[in-house]
């Protein structure tokens, strides 16, 4: 059984803390470290965080088909190279997908047994804080990009669960509730229940 969790949610509200608290409790489960063009923020670590490359290189790798997916976040490239889906083949039974809006509907559409979970802010207020803290937004940049940050929103109204993020210990506890339990999802049954059907015809109850 391979579950494949795609976290989502706008940017700045924190899915990478809260991604990285789950893997803390969970190092069985693999993270999708997925390319980008942008810089290393302090603390992370190539091929761990993601793998930084260049943009001549991105667009090769575009070209090449190297992605499963791919978006241009703001000014920066992210993708998912292929070989991540092609590993879900072998033994990874959890595989965490980090991705902006966009990418995450793409890859729903594409693999729709995965779930989605949408990390939202308490408010506006409180996300747009965050970003200002994080250093990479002034107040101006983010009440420029109002629209895009409602698009997004909207986008996560389809999603599969929702987790308000007031706190990132708590939300990866719940992210961890989410995903411990779809191995109990009834499809993963089926044969059981054949099993146990098949006892009562047998055993002529
Ligand atoms: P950041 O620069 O803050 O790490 O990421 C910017 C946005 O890109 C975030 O919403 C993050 O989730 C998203 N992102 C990270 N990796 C990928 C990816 O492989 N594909 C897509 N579509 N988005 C990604």
């Amino acid at each position: 059984m391979i579950n494949g969790v795609i976290i989502s949610g706008c940017s700045g509200v924190g899915k990478s803390t809260v991604i990285h608290k789950l893997l803390d409790l969970h190092p069985e489960f693999f993270f999708s470290v997925s390319c980008t063009t942008r810089a290393p923020r302090a603390g992370e670590v190539d091929g761990v965080h993601y793998t930084f490359i260049s943009h001549e290189e991105f667009e090769k790798r575009i070209k090449d088909k190297y992605f499963v997916e791919w978006e241009k976040v703001y000014t920066d490239y992210y993708g998912t190279p292929k070989y991540i889906m092609e590993g879900i083949e072998g033994q990874i039974k959890v595989v965490i997908f980090e991705l902006d809006t966009r990418g995450a509907l793409n890859i729903k559409a594409k693999f729709p047994q995965f779930t989605t979970i949408a990390l939202l802010p308490p408010t506006i207020e409180d996300l747009t804080d965050r970003l200002i803290r994080r250093g990479s937004e002034t107040r101006e940049s983010i009440s420029s990009r109002q629209e895009y940050l409602r698009e997004e929103l909207q986008r996560l109204t389809s999603f599969d669960y929702a987790i308000i993020n007031a706190d990132a210990d708590e939300s990866a506890a719940l992210v961890e509730r989410i995903v411990l339990s779809l191995n109990n999802r009834i499809k993963f049954y089926a044969k059981h229940i054949e099993t146990l059907l098949d006892s009562l015809n047998t055993e002529g109850m």
